[in-house]
């Protein structure tokens, strides 16, 4: 399985067999949203921290600007009505809504749930002690 991950990732950065520290950090997180997606899933109950409307967001090639993908009727705004001011638009009280209303959403949206390790500097320390047991256990 190590292996197999290994190549992956040696095919994905174009890596030949160098060590490389962040090869082990990558797939550390990678198995760790992983199996957040999974547990999302399985529980249906909030299980990470979701960032959208703070961290995270979507624009689409209208101007649409959304919390993230999955919630397309929970509409921002246009960036277009805003003069493509995001950092204002993200602090109106509507998007400051959705933002609180997004730490009891739950998705399986991989992309939230790697933000939501990448903004809590406390899951750097998960993501370290995975790296060195895999990294041991090679
Ligand atoms: S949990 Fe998923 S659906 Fe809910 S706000 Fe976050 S990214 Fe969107």
């Amino acid at each position: 399985m190590a292996t197999l991950k290994r190549n992956r990732w040696q095919v994905y950065t174009g890596i030949s067999g160098k060590y490389d520290r962040t090869e082990h950090m990558l797939e550390a997180l990678t198995e760790m949203v992983v199996e957040t997606v999974i547990k999302a899933e399985k529980i249906h109950k909030n299980c990470y921290r979701c960032f959208a409307a703070d961290r995270l967001a979507v624009l689409n090639a209208k101007g649409d600007f959304y919390p993230c993908e999955i919630l397309e009727n929970r509409l921002i705004g246009n960036v277009r009505d805003w003069e493509y001011d995001i950092p204002s638009m993200l602090i109106f009280p509507a998007a400051l809504d959705i933002r609180e209303w997004a730490r009891t959403c739950v998705c399986t949206w991989e992309c939230a749930i790697n933000m939501s390790f990448i903004y809590q500097p406390l899951q750097y320390l998960r993501v370290v002690t995975r790296a060195l047991s895999n990294t041991i256990s090679q």
